[in-house]
């Protein structure tokens, strides 16, 4: 069995990551989405072990002594990080899996997994990211400048991805994103081969 493919998607800070990419495991039933740990406490309505492990800084970084994640950043004060075992584990299993981590994230990804899929989510316009961003009313406004200020920063790093993907709509953000999967999937490069030659209906 092929392994799974890694999808790294990033983005600036309120482009919509988050939505898009609950809305693309609707559409593609066997896709996972990597599950973090965070030391940011939960927001209203997060549950543990569904949008993050939460956990403190000093476990959190335990962990990173430990060598435990494949990547982790500090974002907005708080600590994100991917464990490294789980991502193994899945890949190895042939499940597709994406990692929505930010841009930092995706830097150490790409210096240690060569054949993943770096997708960069962009906001239709520059004024509707900002205005994403005021609006979403989870944040203390003293966070919010600080918010702009990197999402204008990350919006910079688009040229390392192989991949940028508009949000315009979440339905059409994430119709193309699993394009691009199944794109990735008729590689011949990874894997993908003619009956005859080693695939289905052989
Ligand atoms: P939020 O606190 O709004 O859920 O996420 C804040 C930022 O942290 C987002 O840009 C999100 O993509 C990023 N993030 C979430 N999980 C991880 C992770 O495991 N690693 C990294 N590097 N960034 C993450």
């Amino acid at each position: 069995m092929a392994d799974g493919i890694l999808i790294i998607i990033s983005g600036p800070s309120g482009v919509g990551k988050g939505t898009v990419c609950r809305y693309l495991l609707k559409l593609k039933a066997a896709l996972k989405l990597s599950v973090s740990t965070t030391t940011r406490p939960p927001r209203p309505g997060e549950k543990e072990g569904k949008e993050y492990n939460f956990t403190t800084t000093s476990h959190f970084k335990e962990l990173i002594d430990d060598d435990s994640f494949l990547e982790w950043a500090v974002v907005h004060d708080h600590y994100y990080g991917t464990r490294r075992e789980a991502v193994k584990t899945l890949l190895a299993r042939g499940k597709d899996l994406i990692l929505e981590i930010d841009i930092q994230g995706a830097d150490q990804v790409r210096k240690k997994v060569h054949d993943a899929v770096y997708i960069f989510l962009a906001p239709p316009s520059m004024s509707i990211l900002e205005q994403r961003i005021t609006g979403r009313g989870t944040e203390d406004p003293s966070r919010i400048e600080s918010r702009l200020e990197t999402a204008r920063r990350e919006m910079e790093a688009y040229h390392l991805y192989d991949y940028i993907v508009v949000n315009d709509t979440v339905e059409d953000a994430a119709g193309l994103i699993s394009s691009i999967i199944d794109a990735e999937r008729c590689k011949v490069s990874r894997g993908a081969r003619p009956p005859g030659q080693g695939g289905e209906n052989n």
